[in-house]
C-alpha cells in the first residue's frame, strides 16, 4: 500500500496547485502510476508470484482518494487476469512528475520508493 508523509507540504500543495487548474481548465486530471505485489490466493503457502500493473485514477476527489483508487484499480486487474487477490508491497510516496499538460488533460505520476 501507499504511505503518505502529511509533512510533505511539498507534493500535497502542488497536487492541489495542479488539480485546481485542471478543474478551471475542464481537463482531465489522471494520476497514474506502475505497481507491484504479491499474488495472494488466501491460501497457505502464499503463491508469491510478483506481478506489475500500470494503474490510473481519473478526477479523483482528493490525492488520497487517487491513492485508494490506484490501489482498488490494481486489485480488480490482477483479480480480472489472474482470478486471485494481491498483496501491493509498500511505497512511500516522495513527490509528483508532472507527465502531459495537454488541451484535455493533465496526467502526473507518483514518485516513490518501494520498502
Ligand atoms: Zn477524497
Amino acid at each position: 500500500m501507499y504511505h503518505i508523509n502529511l509533512h510533505d507540504r511539498e507534493t500535497l500543495k502542488s497536487y492541489c496547485e495542479l488539480s485546481s487548474k485542471a478543474k478551471v481548465s475542464k481537463k482531465i486530471l489522471r494520476i497514474s502510476d506502475f505497481v507491484w505485489g504479491e499474488l495472494n490466493d488466501g491460501k497457505w503457502p502464499i503463491r508469491g508470484r510478483h506481478v506489475s500493473e500500470k494503474v490510473i485514477s481519473d478526477n479523483p476527489c482528493c490525492f488520497l482518494c487517487a491513492l485508494i483508487e490506484l490501489e482498488e484499480n490494481f486489485q480488480k486487474i490482477c483479480k480480472k487476469k489472474y482470478g486471485i487477490g494481491v498483496d501491493m508491497v509498500d511505497f512511500d510516496i516522495d513527490g509528483i512528475k508532472l507527465l502531459v499538460n495537454s488541451d484535455q488533460i493533465i496526467e502526473i505520476e507518483l514518485d516513490k520508493s518501494s520498502y
